[in-house]
């Protein structure tokens, strides 16, 4: 395949992003020139209480090649993502953050390794600039954690920034769950992949779209996703618990036997929140699975379009079904 022949999508997800929208792209624009012509970039809109929206149709005069959509509500960042990508009708699918912390011009030596024969091409975050200490170590932490648990091995320090092939889009598109850990389903959907090494910038402007309440969601989506030792796990310790407690049967019976001692409270106590810890535990681990299960089977649809911006013609290609 010629370069310059390649059709490109560029699929950024978008909440309260007014302030980014005009630099992400004027150097989104400069990076994909060599594809211009056939190129699209599809901005979504999840459900922004700022002018987001407002500011993505206006920019449609100067940026023809544009794309807007428009979800009917705040879906959450891998919803909004699986919105774009649904929408790309390009061979190759370039993913990125609004707030330009992924450079896009990393574009052309992500394309480079892919004529090299590579299906994805993510980026590996080599440091963090202006990021909290707390948000650096608990994504440290966390994609260790996940791999511990994880049968898939899914790259470390890596984001959704990423150039994907249509072949294995269409794998992960393929995916019907509902709880989308999407770097994770490219990590299980395979393929030749390889990692580019880049330095993550500051947020460009305001704070992160991501509270503790989204990070904790998406990392507990990834390790039900990718894992079900936590299911192991909790019967585990429920052995080991009854272990203990034949333990503390014997000590409470010999005191009672040779020390003649009134019950302590203390030992009650002691296993009372012991055992009622670990039965909380084990019930929540069930409950996460049990909560996605639910999630499942009511095959709602990830998400409704509320607006699209397209041009009145379309470029003619073929679409997913
Ligand atoms: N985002 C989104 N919906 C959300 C939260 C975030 O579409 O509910 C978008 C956001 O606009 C940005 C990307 O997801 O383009 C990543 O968010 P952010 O930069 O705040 O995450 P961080 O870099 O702090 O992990
Ligand atoms: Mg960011």
């Amino acid at each position: 395949m010629k370069l310059n022949r390649v059709h490109l999508s560029v699929v950024v997800p978008c909440m309260n992003e007014e302030e980014s929208i005009p630099a992400l792209l004027d150097r989104l624009s400069a990076a994909i020139a060599p594809w211009q012509d056939r190129a699209e970039i599809i901005l979504i809109d999840d459900g922004s209480t700022d002018t987001t929206w407002d500011v993505i149709c206006a920019a449609k005069d100067s940026h023809p090649q544009l794309v807007g959509l428009r979800l009917s509500a705040n879906r959450g960042h891998q919803v909004a993502l699986t919105a774009g990508l649904d929408a790309a009708q390009g061979d190759r699918i370039f993913m990125l953050d609004a707030d330009l912390q992924d450079p896009p011009e990393l574009l052309s030596d992500m394309m480079a390794l892919m004529d090299h024969g590579y299906d994805v091409v993510y980026g590996r975050r080599r440091q963090r600039e202006g990021e909290t200490l707390f948000k650096k170590l608990s994504a440290w932490g966390f994609y260790r954690f996940l791999n511990a648990l994880s049968d898939v091995e899914i790259p470390k320090d890596t984001g959704d920034f990423r150039l994907v092939s249509r072949r294995c889009l269409d794998a992960v598109l393929d995916m019907p769950e509902k709880a989308r850990f999407i770097r994770g389903m490219f990590a299980w959907a395979g393929f030749k992949q390889v990692g580019l090494e880049y330095n993550r910038d500051a947020r460009m402007a305001w704070e992160t779209k991501y509270p503790l309440r989204k990070m904790l969601r998406l990392a507990t989506d990834a390790i039900t996703g990718f894992s079900t030792k936590p299911l192991r796990f909790a019967t585990r310790l429920s052995f080991y618990s009854l272990f203990v407690s034949l333990w503390m049967a014997i000590y409470v019976f010999t005191s009672l036997i040779f020390y003649n001692t009134a019950p302590g409270w203390a030992s009650v106590i002691l296993a009372i929140s012991l055992f009622s810890g670990i039965q909380l535990l084990t019930l929540g681990i069930l409950g996460e699975y049990i909560g996605r299960l639910y999630v499942e089977t009511k095959g709602r649809p990830l998400y409704f379009l509320s607006e699209e911006l397209r041009d009145s013609q379309p470029v003619q290609l073929e679409r997913r079904a």
